[in-house]
């Protein structure tokens, strides 16, 4: 087989949860495109760590500098709404019932795939509450009901959940109702979302 496809096959399987079939599905595909398209693609790629990055704040993508959500100033500054992953802030986002900020950890607690709590921006999210003073905090945990989430949830409550935490004003709550065990926010529609968030305890 040509070597060249194989290597941008391979390229394609560097991306999670892609195969070397579906890698080579999308290669083929792309060789249908016209050189133009083709050029925009490999273009925005090139470009993409210089167009768009992190929001320094909560870990929303943005593009340079503060999230969208960030620089909302109608937002709920004393709601901090904490996910694994940018697309289930999306989600949320959707819904377009959540008025509050976000947290965007960069992942769950799995041990076995090397991501420890220092891995996940727990730090940050320390940091972030820290300085907001002994304002009331409230503190939704958004982590996906499988187990590498629920670990995560159980860690953020021990270390969140602390007196000196709550002395601060920080309370926890937790999304629940309505997301069955297993499940995940990214794939979860609008209304079982909306009663998550509505019944959080
Ligand atoms: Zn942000």
């Amino acid at each position: 087989m040509n070597t060249k496809f194989k290597d941008i096959v391979k390229l394609f399987q560097k991306l999670p949860g892609v195969g070397p079939r579906q890698a080579a599905r999308f290669v083929i595909a792309l060789m249908d495109k016209p050189e133009e398209e083709l050029r925009e693609f490999g273009k925005a790629v090139a470009n993409l760590r210089k167009e768009i990055s992190f929001c320094p704040v909560c870990f929303n993508i943005s593009d340079n500098g503060l999230c969208s959500v960030c620089l909302d100033g109608k937002r709920d500054q004393a709601k901090l709404l904490v996910v694994e992953k940018v697309t289930d802030l999306d989600s949320i986002e959707r819904t377009g019932l959540y008025k509050g900020l976000y947290h965007v950890l960069g992942g769950a607690i799995n041990p076995l795939d090397g991501l420890t709590p220092e891995t996940l921006r727990l730090k940050e999210l320390a940091e972030r509450i820290g300085k907001l003073g002994d304002k009331n905090i409230e503190l939704i945990i958004a982590t996906n009901p499988n187990t590498a989430g629920e670990t995560t949830s159980h860690y953020i409550r021990e270390v969140f959940g602390s007196a000196s935490w709550r002395k601060k004003g920080v309370y926890l709550t937790r999304l629940a109702r309505g997301l069955s065990s297993g499940s995940n926010l990214e794939y979860t529609d609008e209304i079982t979302l909306k009663n998550a968030l509505d019944y959080r305890k």
